[in-house]
């Protein structure tokens, strides 16, 4: 008994870390519940074996080191959970043998990240994670970046904490997932580790780019008010400017709350956030305190948690999808299910890594879920359904869409096609080669570029430049005068320096102060395309991955060709020296800019330091001269605060840069 105890405990703890932890569970939420049932149960029966350690003893998560540690005011506590009406009705039975009046409120239980938000003097101070429900991770600068979180209320009050769940929409969490499979990244297992990713991030800049957003549904402690129920507090709460979900309804009998817990499992797909249940809470705030706490979770309220719907299908083929930054992506075509209100067919298996972790064959009898109610994944493989007719799936060596090799660098999951011709790329490749920072042509947006590619004007980025007038007034809502003006844009930037070109390019890990720094040690593409990478390595600057993906990319005959038609259609392939007019005033500075400026983009700055003779660095370090920093600038600046270096804003800066 107790070996299997210890087993299971260190089973449950292991998941419980990678799930609060590093954000990437391994098994399905239900198959955890369970296992924390058959533990429980195991303790209930034999209380002597209760580790102190026990999952079922503590709330979930960990400090991830980076954050600072805030002591909650109020515990932060969990929620028993129930799975079925016949438990629901005992905790009614439960509350009413204390509060034989007792009244419930019936809210979607959000699938995110628990919050604590502190307000002083009506400003928002400070906003933790629950951690272990004692003691959390400091994460104001990146709740700072969730729009929905008012940084002043709208009501005078001295203190205030209230509590509330940070989720991603299902739309957000969708395109996040398409984006990083596309980069060739690992995606999140549903909304809720995504946002827990996101919040997490030692950067804010990345949690302001994740579009998280927020439901407040508890009032932790107040001063100088007191309210009676619940509901009055979220009416509180709600002019005070928060975002609450909108639903006053008391239920004095358990069944009409159990009504509405099955109204919301009917609705909760078409909710833009994950819901994984609903929470009945006790309404009178008095009934809460009659009723008190475990260590672990309050008596006076309980989650109800639907079943993820799982089906039951067989894998007919695994085919390969390429993605616009050429990382094929595995798929698995299986006869069609219907899940959560939709017939599916067909669910990602993201890389040959997880195919092989999960043992997925073709031919293999499986069950499908939808992550987060709506991204189709195969659950596990029925291998006791096995036939012997199943065969294993390996990558193709060419990309299925143009033939040309397939490449895994080392270190990485995703196999990457190398042609950057390809079509499948095309898209991405030509709206980064245009774009502001690149070769700059104004006036073509992503759906220009998606036309021209759909009229097969174009195929890849040297194609702008065989382009006429006419090919571009023909192509929709496009006039003769923008055609004009397009046209000069692309004759325009046949002058731009070689770094823009080479920036263009979209080469992996190339960004614009490595192509600065390339271009300006190499003088012309040639001499790039000569050189070995640890030539292209003694840069300043640039790093053995950045020079040998800089070799494998002229290594390609395809990407040669390209060149050449650049140098065909007379587009500058050499270094011009844009400080030409700028004069030294950073020279021998260090500047590391951060956070989100004002007017400039990041990039503008990094560039005006580097023309006038400075060095536009990405980490801060005691040789940092000083910092520029934006709104929710994270680590950089925090750790230029420790170091004592100067930090200026971008008033300050543009002073700095004017002549
Ligand atoms: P929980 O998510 O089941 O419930 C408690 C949380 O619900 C609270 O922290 C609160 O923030 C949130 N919540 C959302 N909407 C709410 C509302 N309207 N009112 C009140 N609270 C609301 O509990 P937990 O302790 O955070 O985590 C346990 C969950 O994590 C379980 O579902 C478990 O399956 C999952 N888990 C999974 C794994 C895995 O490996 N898959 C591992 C550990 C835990």
């Amino acid at each position: 008994m107790n070996k299997e105890y210890e087993e299971l405990k260190n089973l449950l703890n292991k998941y419980s870390y990678e799930y609060y932890v590093l954000d990437k569970p391994t098994v399905t939420d239900y198959e955890y519940d369970m296992l924390l049932r058959k533990l429980i149960k195991m303790e209930e029966e034999n209380p002597d074996i209760i580790a102190s350690d026990s999952p079922s003893q503590k709330v979930g998560g960990k400090i991830l080191k980076g954050f600072e540690s805030v002591v909650h005011n109020v515990k932060m506590q969990s929620l028993q959970d129930a799975f079925g009406a016949d438990e629901i009705r005992d905790f009614d039975r439960r509350v009413k043998a204390v509060c034989p009046n007792a009244e419930y409120t019936v809210e979607p239980k959000i699938d995110g990240l628990s919050v604590s938000l502190e307000y002083e003097n009506s400003l928002f101070v400070r906003g933790s994670t629950r951690g272990d429900g004692m003691v959390g991770e400091d994460v104001t600068n990146n709740l700072k970046t969730v729009k929905t979180i008012p940084l002043r209320l709208n009501v005078p009050v001295q203190r205030l904490e209230v509590r509330g769940e940070v989720f991603m929409p299902k739309k957000s969490f969708e395109k996040l997932n398409a984006e990083r499979e596309e980069a060739g990244e690992t995606s999140f297992a549903n909304p809720r580790n995504a946002a827990a990713g996101s919040l997490r991030q030692l950067d804010s800049s990345i949690a302001a780019k994740r579009n998280l957003d927020i439901f407040i549904f508890n009032v932790q402690s107040v001063s100088g008010m007191e309210f009676k129920t619940h509901l009055e507090s979220l009416e509180f709460l709600k002019k005070a400017g928060f975002k609450v979900i909108d639903d006053n309804t008391a239920y004095s009998d358990i069944e009409g709350a159990l009504e509405r817990i099955k109204e919301i499992g009917d609705e909760r797909r078409k909710y833009y956030y994950d819901t994984d249940g609903a929470v009945i809470k006790v309404n009178s705030l008095l009934h809460r305190e009659l009723l008190g706490e475990t260590t672990k979770v309050p008596r006076w309220a309980i989650a109800f948690k639907y079943p993820a719907e799982q089906k039951e299908t067989t894998i007919k083929n695994i085919f390969i999808n390429v993605g616009r930054t050429g990382v094929l992506t595995p798929a698995a075509e299986f006869e069609t299910v219907s899940i959560a209100g939709t017939n599916v067919s067909k669910a990602t298996l993201h890389n040959l890594d997880y195919i092989r972790q999960k043992d997925i064959k073709i031919g293999d009898k499986v069950l499908i879920q939808k992550a987060g109610d709506i991204i189709p994944e195969v659950v596990k493989v029925l291998s006791e359904k096995r036939t012997g007719e199943e065969f294993e799936f390996n990558m193709p060596e060419n990309c299925p869409v143009c033939g040309a090799p397939v490449h895994r660098e080392e270190g990485e999951a995703a196999y990457r096609c190398t042609n950057f011709a390809c079509p499948a790329q095309a898209v991405r490749t030509i709206i980064h080669f245009v774009s502001r920072n690149a070769m700059d042509i104004e006036g073509m947006g992503p759906s220009v570029v998606q036309k021209l590619i759909d009229e097969k004007l174009i195929s890849n980025s040297a194609d702008i430049y065989t382009l006429n007038k006419d090919d571009l007034v023909n192509i929709d809502k496009l006039g003769e005068k923008s055609a004009q003006n397009l046209i000069n844009a692309i004759e325009k930037s046949k002058n731009n320096c070689l770094s823009r070109l080479l920036f263009g390019l979209g080469i992996r890990h190339i960004g614009q102060s490595a192509a600065r720094s390339t271009a300006k040690h190499f003088k012309n593409i040639d001499n790039i395309i000569s050189a070995s990478a640890e030539e292209i390595a003694e840069i300043d600057d640039i790093g053995m991955i950045m020079a040998r993906s800089l070799r494998s990319f002229f290594d390609e005959e395809q990407n040669l060709k390209i060149i050449d038609a650049f140098k065909a259609a007379n587009v500058n392939t050499e270094y011009i020296d844009e400080s030409a007019g700028f004069d030294n005033r950073f020279a021998g500075k260090t500047i590391v800019v951060t956070g989100t400026l004002e007017t400039l983009k990041r990039a503008e700055a990094e560039d005006l330091i580097e023309k006038y003779g400075g060095k536009a660095a990405k980490s801060v370090s005691k040789n940092t001269s000083f910092v520029l920093a934006g709104e929710s600038a994270g680590s950089k600046l925090e750790k230029a605060q420790k170091l004592g270096i100067k930090v200026i804003d971008e008033t300050e800066f543009l002073k700095m840069v004017e002549n």
